[in-house]
């Protein structure tokens, strides 16, 4: 079965496989009819009717095809089917782009707070309005459950509504002077014109997470969304459009990850990057920023510890560990991807956790009760294989699952594991998968050393009821967020982001405006003459 795997985006097809003459609406409707089952059809038909199926780039408020013809395929992960064709665009549309984004700035950053507010909030209003062909859109081309898909719009919605109202809160100082005739003051300023670059994992909040604040402090964007999830980053900026965000103040350009990231990384007008998905793809941009000293923000993997100590309430570990796991089949950064048993309570804990595990029901995110959709593509689920193989290898158990899911496709059974150690690759790296891996530990301090044994540092989380414990622990990791006795701790009015290797800067939070912000000190001189 032919899947939107990491491969395929690197090579645009040339495949028009409609008539260019046709309008466009009319061209997908042609294309639904002959690639479709009945079923997504007639999601794919409320969609379009609503007007936020879009296929094409979004540059300077006009919708355009990629300049060579070129487009990529959009599949559903459940399914196969192809969803829609998307423009491929790569290094001269950025460079387009850009360059109205960088007109756009000129005017957007010169509106008062208070409009650019009113702007946002109605962004905020029509993404609401549209909740559920939003949902709809996130569960055809990621697969998540439609419940968890509808969850993430509101999710990605209140950073929009958040950064509306912190739009008019962006303070300068003025700090008392070292003579007397001079005055000393602290302007804020938007950085300019932002890149920003995301991944399949949350098609809706990944994006508003960084253009809320963007668009509030004064900034335009540029936005390269995941070729594997387009839709939903073209239908937020249609109704963008809708709400008065003028023309080239939101930009959208996919296809050729590298040479749209080199075209923004090599473009002066380009004052800031900022990235959500793997390390290794953040390390480059990072390294390519520095050819223009630009500004960078990056949210990479994480390997998020889940530790359960003895004194812990049962119920309460379960179900945090259950949310912090499978959340998103395991495919989000902040997904524990191992978890610490303390030794008294490791049986108990494995036996009532697996009884949870067995109850999540696997299948289409469209289905009623479903709350474990498929993998992303072949190769994610790849990768969940080759970690269980390594850690079976070296003497892990598989208590529950550790399979490919009788429903096919890349649909994986939900596992828990034992006896796993600090050596195995489920251990080292991130599985971004439904694979729960159980370590045991004796004592708080091997556990803080096992929890901190890693680059990655951007979720941890603890169930204890010892206050004490609490604190020292939530100290001792080396982590950016931690989460007591909760499995889900993400909001928009509190910074996230990571230490370590996991990344640079805040999202979310009055500390997410800092990343577009500049600091300038005005000096007044000659105070005393009249
Ligand atoms: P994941 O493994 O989660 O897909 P990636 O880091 O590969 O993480 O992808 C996250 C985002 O980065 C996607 O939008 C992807 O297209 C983009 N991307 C991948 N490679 C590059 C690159 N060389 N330059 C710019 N963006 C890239």
């Amino acid at each position: 079965m032919s899947l939107g795997g990491v491969g395929r985006i690197a090579i645009c097809g040339y495949r028009r496989i409609l008539a260019s003459h046709l309008p466009h609406v009319q061209r997908i409707t042609l294309q639904f009819s002959r690639q479709m089952s009945t079923e997504m059809q007639s999601v794919a038909s409320r969609l379009q009717s609503s007007g936020l199926l879009r296929t094409q780039g979004l540059i300077g408020g006009k919708w355009t095809n990629a300049y060579d013809g070129k487009t990529l395929e959009v599949n559903n992960p459940a399914t196969g089917e192809i969803i829609a064709e998307v423009a491929c665009m790569g290094r001269k549309e950025t460079n387009d782009a850009i360059s109205s984004a960088f007109d756009a700035y000129k005017s957007w950053s010169k509106l008062t707070a208070a409009e650019r507010s009113k702007r946002l909030r109605k962004w905020y209003d029509l993404l609401m309005a549209h909740q559920e062909e939003l949902g709809q859109l996130i569960t055809l081309e990621q697969g998540k459950p439609l419940k968890e898909a509808m969850g993430e719009v509101g999710y990605g919605a209140s950073f929009i509504e958040f950064f509306a109202e912190e739009a008019k809160r962006v303070y300068g100082d003025i700090i008392p002077p070292t003579l007397p005739d001079r005055r000393l003051f602290v302007l804020k300023q938007p950085v300019g014109v932002v890149g920003a670059i995301t991944p399949w994992n949350f098609p809706l909040a990944m994006i508003t997470r960084k253009v809320g604040p963007a668009l509030a402090c004064g900034c335009t964007v540029v936005i390269k969304p995941s070729e594997l999830t387009p839709l939903t980053a073209l239908a937020a900026a249609e109704l963008a459009l809708q709400a008065g965000i003028p023309p080239g103040a939101v930009n959208v350009v996919m296809g050729n990850a590298p040479d749209i990231g080199d075209a923004l990384l090599a473009s002066p007008q380009v004052r800031k990057i900022t990235f959500t998905g793997s390390t290794a793809v953040g390390k480059k941009l990072m390294a390519g920023a520095a050819g223009t000293v630009k500004r960078v923000s990056l949210e990479l993997g994480g390997n998020a510890p889940c530790i359960v100590f003895d004194d812990a309430d049962l119920d309460v570990a379960i179900k945090g560990t259950l949310a912090a796991k499978f959340r998103n089949s395991g495919q989000t950064c902040v997904c524990a991807n191992r978890v610490l048993v303390q030794e008294g309570i490791y049986d108990k804990f494995a036996d009532a956790f697996s009884k949870a595990v067995q109850n999540l029901k696997v299948g289409d995110g469209f289905r009623e009760g479903v709350v474990q959709g498929p993998l992303i593509n072949e190769a994610a689920v790849n990768k969940v294989e080759t970690f269980l193989q390594d850690a079976v290898s070296k003497g892990a158990k598989v208590l529950l699952g550790g399979k490919r899911h009788s429903l096919g496709m890349t649909f994986y059974e939900p596992t828990i594991i034992s006896d796993v150690n600090s050596e195995m690759l489920l251990s080292r790296e991130e599985v971004f998968g439904p694979v729960a891996p159980l370590l045991r530990f004796k004592t708080e301090e091997e556990a803080i050393h096992m929890a901190n044994d890693t680059n990655a540092g951007l979720a941890a989380y603890i169930f204890t009821n010892n206050v004490q414990r609490t604190w020292r622990v939530s100290e001792a990791l080396e982590y950016g967020l931690v989460g007591v006795n909760e499995g889900i701790i993400s909001t928009e009015v509190a910074p996230f982001g990571g230490i370590k290797q996991s990344g640079l800067g805040r999202e979310g939070s009055k500390y997410g405006m800092d990343e577009y912000l500049e600091i300038k000190y005005v000096c007044l001189g000659d105070m005393n003459r009249n």
